[in-house]
């Protein structure tokens, strides 16, 4: 059956109704079995999104720490967006880049524009980027994006680069692939046909099956890692929650791969934008409700949350799941060397620096990672979820996360990040159970204190 086949909407609302019935003692009993970390089955995640109660949502909020805390220790991945161009063809009625937009500064970096863009971004301390970009076939063509992932590894010290960007063929996706890019993420944004309709009017983007179906594009192009999401506020999140489940669920069965990450957007007001009103507006509770289904139902997927979220709110997220954040954004091309609120995408909300950052996450009592080590061992799509599943990964990571926070202390970090750093280094170095591993570590550390890079 085709993917799009499989997101059949009668089938998700009478899960979600099912799930409605289930009484209090059994959807804690499914919490209870989640720390397993087994996952869950779609019936079981529709019986969790229905939670409203405070006791269940505290017991589901403690049962996801505990799962991201047993799947990736105390580290949380950080990473920042780089927009190589604003210009769309689309009509997305919610996006700041919409075609339709005339206030909009429109701006294609060219690719020396683009390096120093990555440069600004590496001068902060990253190592990740997510290229981002509009559809425009003229401008952000699969030539654009592979010459912007060629430059920036050829530039500048970034080891990973993945790419949000529009559906498209087998051809290019192997394009994609040769370039060297990470994961390949795309949202659906809704699953719901008819809100889909709505919101995406007019341009390619129109087309509902053909972007559904790109992932499987990227996988016959050999693209193994892809990431998720569904844009919240346009429809019903548990209709869309589950939605995005079921297309894991789909994935996982065909190609035994899941999403190697979901993203979890939610709407913000962007430039001109034709939506005055969020249509299906998620709380902040909610959102943490929906950030803890996904840690139950999918244990081994990272989550993604952007600076579309608030300060406060995003620190709390970081406990409840969450593995993987953005810091120091800007959403407008050329938006790392200049200031330009009329080229922006939509608003940020956390406007803290990397630095910054890397001070709350160590406070908090997680350790920052800019580790791009799997990928670049090949250990991707099938195999990362094999040795994750095993939870052998951590053999990999926990020493990975310290040596490339160490490098970042050495090299970017103000006075106040290096003091917390150290003490957040000296604690996950302890956790390292096997000594051989930790003695190596302990040797590698001192070799980055010596000026020696990029030791994994
Ligand atoms: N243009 C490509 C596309 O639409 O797939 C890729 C990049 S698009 C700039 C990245 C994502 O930004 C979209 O998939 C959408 O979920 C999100 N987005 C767009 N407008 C937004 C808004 N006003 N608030 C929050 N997220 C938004
Ligand atoms: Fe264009 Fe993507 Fe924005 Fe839609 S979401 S208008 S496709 S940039």
């Amino acid at each position: 059956m085709k993917v799009y086949e499989v997101i059949r909407e009668d089938k998700i609302n009478q899960l979600l109704e099912t799930g409605k019935k289930v009484e209090k003692k059994e959807r804690l009993e499914l919490i209870e079995k989640a720390r397993d970390c087994y996952g869950l089955t779609l019936e079981e995640a529709a019986a969790l999104l229905q939670i409203e109660d405070q006791d269940e949502l505290e017991a589901l909020f403690e049962a996801a720490k505990e799962i991201k805390e047993h799947i990736y220790g105390s580290r949380i991945v950080v990473f920042a967006p780089l927009y190589t161009s604003n210009a769309c063809t689309n009509n997305c009625l919610y996006c700041g880049f919409r075609a339709a937009n005339r206030k909009l500064h429109r701006r294609t970096l060219t690719a020396k524009e683009i390096l120093q863009e990555a440069k600004a971004i590496e001068n902060q301390g990253h190592k990740r980027i997510l290229l981002v970009c509009g559809e425009d076939k003229s401008k952000t063509h699969i030539d654009h994006i592979t010459e912007a992932v060629k430059t920036i590894y050829q530039g500048a010290d970034i080891r990973r680069i993945n790419v949000n960007a529009a559906p498209m063929e087998v051809e290019d996706f192997r394009k994609l692939k040769a370039a060297g890019i990470g994961t390949f993420q795309i949202f659906q944004e809704t699953y719901h046909r008819e809100t889909y309709q709505k919101m995406h009017p007019s341009g390619s983007k129109s087309n509902y099956e053909y972007r559904i179906t790109a992932i499987e594009r990227a996988f016959e192009a050999g693209i193994d890692d892809f990431g998720i999401g569904v844009l919240l506020g346009l429809y019903d999140y548990k209709f869309d929650v589950l939605a995005s489940l079921m297309h894991s669920q789909y994935m996982d069965d065909k190609y035994h791969v899941g999403p190697h990450t979901i993203s979890i957007p939610r709407l913000r007001p962007a430039l001109d934008s034709a939506i005055r009103e969020t249509p299906y507006p998620v709380a902040d509770w909610e959102l943490k409700k929906i950030v803890a289904v996904y840690r139950l139902t999918l244990p081994y997927t990272g989550i993604i949350l952007s600076t579309r979220e608030g300060a406060a709110l995003r620190d709390e997220l970081l406990s409840l799941g969450v593995s993987q954040i953005s810091a120091g954004s800007k959403t407008n091309p050329g938006g790392y060397e200049e200031k330009d609120h009329d080229g922006e995408q939509f608003e940020t909300s956390d406007e803290r620096s990397l630095d910054e950052m890397l001070q709350v996450i160590c406070q908090q009592g997680h350790l920052p990672s800019f580790c791009t080590a799997c990928y670049r061992a090949k250990r991707t799509g099938e195999a990362f979820m094999e040795l994750a599943k095993d939870a052998h990964i951590h053999e990999f990571c926990q020493p990975n996360a310290i040596l490339t926070f160490k490098e970042n202390l050495e090299d970017y970090a103000s006075g106040e990040t290096r003091v917390k750093g150290e003490i957040m280094i000296a604690k996950e170095l302890d956790k390292i159970t096997d000594e051989k591993l930790k003695k190596i570590t302990i040797e590698r550390l001192k070799r980055i204190e010596a000026g020696e890079r990029d030791l994994y």
